[in-house]
């Protein structure tokens, strides 16, 4: 056990301090289910740093926007829109290359140890404790970029974090918490549920995008029965920090026939 083993991070504010036992208050802002802390890699860390620091602009790359070309929604002003401001989040980025030291986050979420204690402390009651379990096993690059757009996104105006689990009801009226798309897109009204994916060098391929672009179409068929979204779109968007690439899709229930 390492000084940063015994600590709780709370998803709204990013507050971090000792765990208590039993108890996952937020001793900054009283949000009652925090997550046990887990210390990102400070080697991994700066591995990321020093590319983001030494390696070339980010650059859109069009092969993916091709190849969902037939199963993006007809709607070409929300097509245009979205793709503008994912390119200014990674301009975004890009001005930030050299800020990244106080960006990329240090700690992130521990799902195995918070449900043990939210368990305990919660008696298993309430939302949080049972379907924690199920959530995403992200890689620490995703973490760490998902962490800086998290950012990025808070001062962008048509994006917005998602900082908890969306509660919802499944059939059988059972209150669930796995659902927590990355970013809402917010345009015209619309709230369309964002996925940001990162791949590893030479990984940005059609074979494993299907993985993401599932869990996307997941998200938006949710987000049409707990935010306003009647078409049930979702976005997706992509990257791979070696390769410096990255690029995006609104896509709806059309892409079962890609
Ligand atoms: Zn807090």
């Amino acid at each position: 056990m390492s000084e940063f083993d015994n600590l709780y991070l709370c998803p709204v504010c990013d507050n971090v301090g000792p765990l208590n036992p039993d108890d996952l208050t937020c001793d900054k802002c009283d949000f009652k289910s925090c997550y046990v802390a887990r210390h990102i890699n400070e080697g991994t860390r700066k591995f990321w740093i020093q590319k983001e620091e030494s390696l070339g602009n980010w650059r859109f790359e069009k092969r993916f926007s091709t190849m969902m070309k037939n199963v993006i929604p007809d709607d070409k002003e929300l097509i245009k829109i979205f793709s503008k401001s994912v390119k200014e989040l990674f301009r975004t980025f890009q001005q930030n290359k050299n800020n990244l030291r106080d960006i990329f986050p240090n700690y992130t979420r521990d799902y195995k140890r918070t449900t043990g204690r939210r368990e305990r402390g919660w008696k298993g009651k309430g939302p949080g404790a049972k379907s924690i379990t199920m959530q995403k096993q992200s890689s620490l690059r995703g973490i760490i970029y998902e962490g800086a757009m998290n950012k990025f996104c808070e001062e962008h105006e048509l994006f917005e974090p998602i900082r908890i689990p969306v509660p919802y009801y499944d059939d059988k009226r059972e209150l669930q918490t796995d659902y927590e798309p990355d970013f809402w897109f917010n345009f015209n009204g619309q709230q369309i549920p964002v996925e940001f994916k990162t791949y590893e060098k030479t990984k940005m391929v059609k074979s494993n995008f299907i993985r993401g672009i599932k869990q996307s179409r997941k998200y938006g068929h949710k987000s049409a029965i707990t935010h306003n979204n009647p078409k049930t779109y979702s976005a997706i968007i992509v990257c791979c920090p070696e390769e410096r690439k990255f690029s995006c899709a609104i896509i709806d229930d059309k892409v079962k026939h890609m």
